[in-house]
This record gives C-alpha cells, structure tokens and sequence, in this order.
C-alpha cells in the first residue's frame, strides 16, 4: 500500500462519510505543483505534506483540515495560486491554506517579529484552531525529519520548537503531539543527555517490563475481586519530561518516579477514586506524590488522578487513573473535539463545554488593544515560569522570571557576569536588581577588571536570582586565597559590625554562635562567601532584640469574664446597624485589644480589654462581647537611630526618607549636620519591625547617590 492509500484507509476507518475522492484530488494538485523540488533529504517534497496530512488523521480531524494539509505549502513554494486553490476546493480549504502559509512565513526569534508572529499565531487561533493545528502537524513532520539539516539549523529549529511549538501544543491539550516535539527538540539540543536517557531506559527495559506486567497483573486481580472494569496498561515514555524532573529535583533515574507507570482507564468519575483506593490499600502510597486533576483540572482541561506508590519488590511505581473521555482530552485536547463522538455521531456537550476555554481567547482578543499587550497577556498565560529577553544583538534568552541583569550577565559569560557593573533594559540605565521582562533588550555595562560584589549574594536585595549565577559568584570568591579570603572576611566583618552599631561584641563569641570554632574561620567563611553579612547581621540584632526587650508587663489579674457571645469584627465608625463608640475611660486604639459593652439605647461602647471599667464591671452577665479591629493590626515596632555619612547634596534626605518609607517604615526623627570637608551627617531614627529590614534599609541607603556609609548608632 502507498503512503496516499494507507492515508485515506485511516481516513475513512475514522470517518466514512468523509469525501477520500476529494482527498485523493487534493493530493494529486501538492503531488503536480510540488513535482520536481526535494527536501533536504532528498525525498520528493509531496511526502511532508503526506505526512502532515497523516499526523492530522491520527488525530482523527476533519476532511477539510486533512485537504489544507496536503495543500499547505503549495501557495508559498509553487506557482499554484491560493485562487486557483478556493475555486478548486472552496472557502474553508483556502482560508486554512492561507492561515497556514501566514504563519510559516513568520521568522521567530527576532524581537519585533517574535512579537508579532505570536500574535498572528493566536489571532489565527481564535478565527480557526484548526490553522494551528495543521502548524503543529507541520512542525511535528519537519522535527522528525530535522536530522537532513545542518547542525546549527537543527539547533534554532529544537529551540523554536521547544519555546513556541511545544508550549502551544501543550496550550490546546495535546499531550501526544508535545511529547513527540519536546522529546525531538531535546534530542537535537542536549544530545548526550538524551542518548543517555534514551540508553538508560533501554538497558532497563526488560525489568522494567517484567516489572510492570506484574504490577498490572496483581492490580487487575485486585480490581476484578472488587467487581472495577477498567482498562490497565504500561504508559509511553516522556524522555523530555524525565529529563525536566531530573534538573528540577535533582534526582537519578532511580528516584524519577514515572519511569515506571502505568495508567488505569475506568468508565465514570467515581470509579476514578474507587480505583485510587484500592491502589493505595495495595502499595503504600509515596507522600507528596499524589495530585487530583480530576477534582481540579488543569488549564488545558486535563484530568486524571496521580499518585506514586511502593509497588511490587519495593520499587517506586506510578499510578495515573481516568475515565476514558478524561484521556481522550488528555492525549488529544482540543482535537479530540473532532476526535470523539457519542454513538450516533453526536458530539459530547460535556467535551464541548471543556473545550470552551478557547473562547476566552477570542475575549482577550476583543479587550485588549494594542498588539504589545495582547503578547503580554498571551505570553504570561504560556510562558509562566520563563521571562524572554533580547541581548543588543536580538537573541533571545531564556530565563527563569525573577532573572536580574546580574544573572543575565552570568547567563552570557561568566566574566561578563563577573566585570558587570551596571546595565541598561531598552537603552535605560536601570538599578541592579531590577527583574527583567519577556520583551526586554538586555545590555550590560562592564568594568575592564574586576569581581563580582559579595553584596550580590545578600538575598534580601534581591539582585540575583538565578541558582546558575549565585553559584558562579561563590566560585569565584572560593577560588581566591585563603589568606586573602581571611583578611578581607575580617575587614567586612568588623566594618559590618560597626555599621550595626555591635562594635563592642567580642568577635570569637560571636564566631562561635555560628557554629565556628574562632573568628579566623567566620572570617575565611565571609572572605569565600559561604555565610553573608545580612545573616551574621540579622542573627546578632535578634540576640541583641531579645537581651534588651523588657520583660512583658504581669498579666494583669483578670477575674474570668463571661464568655464572648459572637466575634463582630470592627471598623471605626461602627459595623453594619451597629453602633459603637469609643468609651472615654480607656480611648483604644487600633491595636489594643478590646471589647464591647452594650448598654442599653446607647449602642456598644468600646473599652481596652485591660481597662479598669471592663474588670470592674465582669458582672454585667451576657453584655460583654469580643470585638477585634478589622485589618489594623499593628505590629511590634523598636526605635532604632541611624547614622548616614554622604558627600552633602541636594536631595539627599528626599532620596533618603524615600528608601525608608519604601520599606514601610515610619521614621519619627531626622536632623542633619554640614561638616567643613562638605560631607553632611545624618541621624534620624527608624521605627522598625525587624532585624531583616533594618539591614535592608541600611544596605539601599549605602547605594544612594553620594552615600559613604550608613551605619546603626548603637545604646
Ligand atoms: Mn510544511
């Protein structure tokens, strides 16, 4: 049998009332306008539409999505015209023709047409999925047969492939097409790791085989005592999947759980649960590994329950179980709406009504008014955990969200990274740790020599984020001398303990409340970045917080009072047709505790739960009520004075009193001294609420403009 005969078998095993003549004549028109251009491998160019169209009838589409497949590249690669194409096959075949060829003209990877092709992807989505799935079809053949191409058109296709295609893919629910790319994009981008993968579960496999077989076996036994008709069977690897949970958890294969899987089909919902039950009465379920897509199901519509146990001989084993539709839309998405069909040829109202999602699509379309936005609200949808920026260049880089231009700096080069001084998002200087955004132009400012700073590494200033550059930064302080290391660590140490206004503490004790056994070792330990400033810090303001705390005041001696009737949550100027006031005796305030006391006409008055009127009155039987202040809850704050020393400037207490109050602080006193050398003193006293924000604030200050240092005035 040809490639065009097994085609329209499928076709019409699927679906016999689909027109195969029309299919077949189709066919011929890609076979006539494509004859004489090859691929790259050499094969006649009709067998990529073939087998796009193939890809589409595995997915069980529809006649008109299977007649654009065959056709898709003729428009662009030949002289048959998209006309000549909608007189030939009608309307719908053009448009999807047209759709089609509008998206693979797009050239990903460049800032604005990146931006611009996305949109126009999802424009055309949401005129007609059926455009985006013959792509996916498309780029799923092409990913197949990427091997004809030259090694760096292998890598860009794998990149765009696993940025673009395999999300959208994952978008619209098809499990089945993304596991293919995903699976072929990294085989082409990380081929050692997926070779040995790929190896690993070869060698592995008639274990595992044998193995699952006698999971399924012992697991259908127990099911049939239990009267649970279900379907059991072992489940497809995901190499790309294997491969992502092995970076994230930082396991080997032996602890990749679904290396060993199986799933369970059932008829309805509640036999979902039943079978989960009875899995876990079987094997001893592995804590943390069970997740309920059923009762919660994913954005894309996925459902199915997920658990990981001890299955037979003390191996991990996972369990995936569903109804048969929930698996339909599992592996087949938003095709499965073509794909399944109650008795009759009916569609399902349910699917449909799963499916109905994309309409939102089609909303954000209609609300959102620039194209630059309409990519934003797309892009965080998709790409959630990964920001896109651009280097002057216009590559694109991949980060995790939350990068800094630090760790784009060390994403580009190590020495980049290290000589990085300053940088500028869209030709603005911007400060360090701003977090960059899916659309930015990175460049960075690098000194001639240099390190890095060990301030990056102080985590409450936020300026890197990624674990790939923290390291490289630790790396380069481990790799200087010890010596150097020792001195250095001291010198910040001491310098550090000044600006805290701890000057006076005694450096091995406070060696030794970190576990070091002399202050040499805590200053090796600083000098090579392994302990920051900002802990020692913190840990010594804490020490020194509870030392000097006053003691809490005797709990006054309260007789019991009558047990509050109801919690009635309070704002100023009464709740609902309450009336309160405030009770002159005691004036709360927000933060106090309180209670009420109803009297008689004249409302609720609010006393101090310690006032003298509310002991002395305990007696007034089922009058008193529990009130508290809605949302004003204060929190504990200490006086602390701080000492800024700056090269005097205009603006510099604007600047200053700006960090402070950016952090939320209140600050209840400033003053400022010129000095003859124009250096300029300022005191002023915070009222802070912990020892993180204390050094947080002195560290931002210690950045302004013109600032030398900015220390805690200790007593
Ligand atoms: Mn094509």
């Amino acid at each position: 049998m040809t490639d065009l005969e097994l085609l329209l078998e499928l076709v019409k095993s699927y679906n016999p009332e689909i027109n195969t003549e029309r299919i077949e004549r189709a066919y011929r028109v890609a076979e006539r306008a494509h004859a004489g251009q090859v691929r790259a491998s050499g094969e006649p160019y009709v067998t990529h539409p073939l087998a796009t169209a193939r890809i589409l009838a595995d997915l069980y589409m529809d006649e008109e999505s299977i007649i654009a497949a065959l056709l898709h590249d003729v428009p662009e690669d030949t002289t048959v015209s998209l006309e000549e194409l909608k007189t030939e096959f009608g309307q719908d075949v053009a448009q999807l023709v047209d759709g089609v060829t509008k998206l693979s003209k797009l050239r990903y990877g460049k800032e604005q047409v990146e931006a611009e092709s996305l949109r126009k992807m999802f424009l055309a989505m949401a005129e007609d999925i059926r455009v985006v799935l013959i792509k996916l079809a498309d780029r799923l053949h092409n990913m197949r047969t990427l091997s004809a191409l030259r090694r760096e058109k292998q890598i860009k296709i794998a990149r765009e492939t696993l940025e673009i295609f395999a999300p959208l893919a994952n978008r619209l629910g098809i499990y089945n097409i993304r596991r293919e790319l995903e699976d072929l994009a990294l085989k082409y981008l990380e081929p050692e790791k997926f070779s040995e993968i790929e190896e690993f579960l070869a060698d592995d496999r008639d274990d595992r085989h044998s193995y699952i077989g006698q999971a399924i076996t012992l697991l259908r036994e127990k099911l049939l005592d239990e009267g649970v008709k279900a379907e059991i069977s072992g489940r497809p690897k995901h190499i790309y999947s294997i491969y992502k949970k092995m970076l994230a958890k930082r396991r080997d294969f032996e602890h990749i759980y679904d290396i060993r899987a199986i799933r369970c089909l059932v008829e309805d919902k509640s036999q979902c649960y039943l079978v989960l039950g009875i899995v876990h009465s079987l094997w001893t379920p592995i804590p943390g590994e069970f997740d309920d897509y059923v009762a919660k199901p994913k954005e894309n519509a996925y459902q199915s329950l997920h658990t990981a146990v001890i299955g037979p001989g003390g191996k991990a084993l996972e369990v995936q179980i569903r109804t048969k539709q929930m698996h339909q839309i599992a592996e087949y998405g938003v095709a499965a709406h073509w794909r399944y069909k109650e008795p009759g040829g009916k569609r399902d109202p349910r699917l449909e009504e799963k499916i109905n999602w994309l309409r939102q699509l089609q909303e954000w379309r209609a609300e959102v008014t620039t194209a630059s936005e309409f990519v934003n609200a797309l892009k965080t949808d998709i790409f959630k955990d990964q920001v896109y920026v651009f280097t002057p260049k216009g590559q694109i880089i991949e980060m995790a969200s939350g990068a800094t231009p630090i760790d784009f700096a060390y994403h580009i080069h190590t020495e980049v990274g290290n000589r990085c001084r300053g940088a500028k998002v869209n030709g603005k200087i911007v400060a360090l740790e701003t977090a960059l955004k899916t659309g930015d132009r990175v460049e960075i400012l690098t000194a001639k020599k240099g390190g890095p700073s060990r301030d990056w590494l102080n985590p409450t200033l936020g300026l890197v984020h990624t674990a790939r550059a923290k390291e490289k930064i630790r790396q380069y302080f481990r790799k200087q001398e010890r010596e150097v290391a020792r001195i250095e660590g001291r010198t910040l140490l001491e310098k550090e303990l000044h600006r805290l206004g701890l000057a006076q503490k005694n450096l091995d004790e406070i060696a030794k409340l970190f576990n070091f056994s002399n202050v040499d070792e805590l200053a090796e330990a600083i000098g090579y970045a392994d302990i920051s400033l900002q802990q020692i810090g913190v840990k010594l303001l804490e020490v020194e917080q509870n030392k000097t705390a006053p003691p809490p005041p005797p709990e006054p001696e309260l007789k019991p009072r009558p047990k509050p009737k109801t919690d009635v949550g309070l704002e100023i100027g009464g709740v609902g047709n309450l009336l309160t006031r405030v009770a002159q005796c005691c004036k709360p305030v927000p933060g106090d505790e309180i209670v009420g006391y109803i009297s008689h006409g004249r409302g609720i008055a609010i006393h101090r739960r310690d006032c003298k009127n509310v002991i002395d009155h305990e007696g007034g039987e089922g009058r008193w009520i529990a009130l508290s202040w809605k949302g004003m809850k204060q929190e504990q704050v200490y006086p602390v004075t701080i000492e800024v020393r700056a090269f005097d400037r205009s603006g510099l207490l604007h600047d200053l009193s700006g960090v402070v109050s950016e952090e939320g602080v209140n600050m209840s006193s400033v003053s400022s001294r010129s000095r003859r050398d124009h250096t300029a003193v300022v005191t002023a006293t915070l009222e802070i609420g912990n020892a993180n924000q204390l050094s947080r604030i002195l560290n931002k200050i210690e950045r302004l403009q013109n600032v030398l240092d900015a220390r805690r005035v200790s007593g």
